[in-house]
């Protein structure tokens, strides 16, 4: 008997294969055969989850905490995040105004589900994490992706933003600390942004999922904490994954005016409901951290990137700029490109990630899947000893 043909609907068609996947799936597989390779591809902290939080995770399934709760979340965890936002951020959002999400990346996808619409435009500084302009398309919304200047530290300029706004925008997405560069901007360039955006409908989605890893002097600030006129235009996402090495645990949050959080809730009352019960009652005890754990975190990560930073600068052909926060390095590689290395032409970053992958045996991800083909991500989520090795192999691929 002939099978149906299954049907895709075009939305799921529309979505492209993650174009980073390429290179990691390849990685894990010559990992599989045994094969010695260095990734400096993930993208999430390479500690475990500290040991008080997972106790709580424990002992709330001991304690029969593996229920249903409500949509946004139990009332103490958004009240442990309304208190969060408060000491940390300056922010005044009470409980009812906060839900909580199963990750920040379903913070981006609902929240953008909550207030985009067809036709709608969202400003999208360029690099940009690859998520962003899938969700945006996934909500109907066309990106509208500037391009930043390496001068100006891959930040886009107020002079940018104003000229990119049109009378279809609808929001302007900003993420600092950034994945891909790590790129962390001043109170004062947020400033003059939140300056542009007055007497604008303009929404702002603030993806502060990195806030706790900052390096040296560079000093974070929530971008709903410049003004009121910020606070009420902004909805702040951020989440336990990344400061408290939870990745696997799906906990992300929203924050912001009551009508978009009530529309979140509403829909995802019908995609997911409440995010796990009892990771709820652990980040609680994570939010409230008397271990100091997430800084001792902070502190090798700020080392590790800064003896990256070095040593890919060092290289002839490679210009990386500082990471200022998250755990990316993200040279400009480009000057290589044109270039024949055992055989195979290095003609952009895909090739570049491929070919230093199956010749050196070093994973790192290529730079044109966050529209910027000049460049190449490298974590710095790993040992100081990996770092070391792993750019040892790429100085000598590179001379080779
Ligand atoms: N935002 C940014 C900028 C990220 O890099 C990530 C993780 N790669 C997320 C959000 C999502 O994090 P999670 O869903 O684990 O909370």
């Amino acid at each position: 008997m002939k099978g149906m043909k299954m049907k895709v609907s075009k939305k799921a068609l529309a979505v492209p294969p993650s174009a980073t996947m390429a290179v990691t799936s390849r990685a894990k597989e010559l990992i599989a055969q045994g094969v010695d390779v260095l990734s400096f591809a993930a993208g999430e902290p390479d500690f475990d989850t500290p040991d008080f939080i997972k106790q709580a995770a424990i002992d709330a399934i001991n304690a029969g905490r593996t229920k249903y709760t409500a949509t946004p979340g139990i009332i103490e965890l958004r009240t442990a995040i309304s208190e969060k936002l408060k000491a940390d951020n300056g922010l005044d959002y009470p409980p009812t105004q906060i839900i909580v999400n199963i990750g920040a990346k379903h913070s981006v996808y609902e929240s953008m589900q909550a207030v985009l619409d067809e036709g709608d435009e969202v400003i999208l500084p360029c690099p940009y994490w690859v998520t962003y302009p899938e969700a945006i398309k996934l909500a109907g919304a066309t990106p509208v992706i500037v391009e930043t200047d390496p001068a100006n530290g891959y930040k886009i300029t107020p002079e940018q933003l104003k000229a990119a706004i049109t009378d279809r925008t609808a929001m302007f997405l900003l993420n600092s600390p950034s994945n891909p560069g790590g790129f962390t901007y001043t109170p004062d360039e947020l400033k003059a942004l939140a300056a542009v955006l007055e007497g604008t409908d303009v929404m702002v989605l603030s993806d502060e999922i990195y806030e706790k890893l900052v390096y040296d002097d560079t000093k974070f600030i929530s971008f709903a904490s410049i003004s009121e006129d910020a606070y009420n235009r902004t909805l702040t996402i951020n989440g336990l994954s990344k400061a408290f090495a939870m990745t696997g645990w799906r906990l992300g949050y929203t924050a912001g005016p009551a009508e978009p959080i009530a529309a979140m809730a509403r829909l995802q009352s019908h995609m997911t409901q409440n995010p796990v019960t009892f990771a709820q009652v652990a980040a609680i005890t994570a939010l409230k951290d008397t271990t100091g754990a997430v800084e001792k975190m902070r502190v090798e990560f700020e080392k590790r990137g800064k003896r990256m930073h070095q040593r890919l600068n060092a290289i002839d052909g490679i210009t990386c700029p500082k990471p200022t926060g998250a755990f990316y390095c993200f040279p400009d590689v480009s000057a290589h490109y044109g270039k024949t290395i055992g055989g195979v032409e290095i003609s952009d970053s895909m090739a570049f990630a491929k070919t230093l992958l199956e010749q050196a045996k070093v994973a790192v991800v290529p730079g044109s899947p966050f529209g910027c083909p000049n460049n190449v991500r490298l974590s710095f989520a790993c040992s100081l000893e990996q770092i070391e090795n792993g750019l040892d192999r790429i100085e000598k691929w590179l001379n080779s």
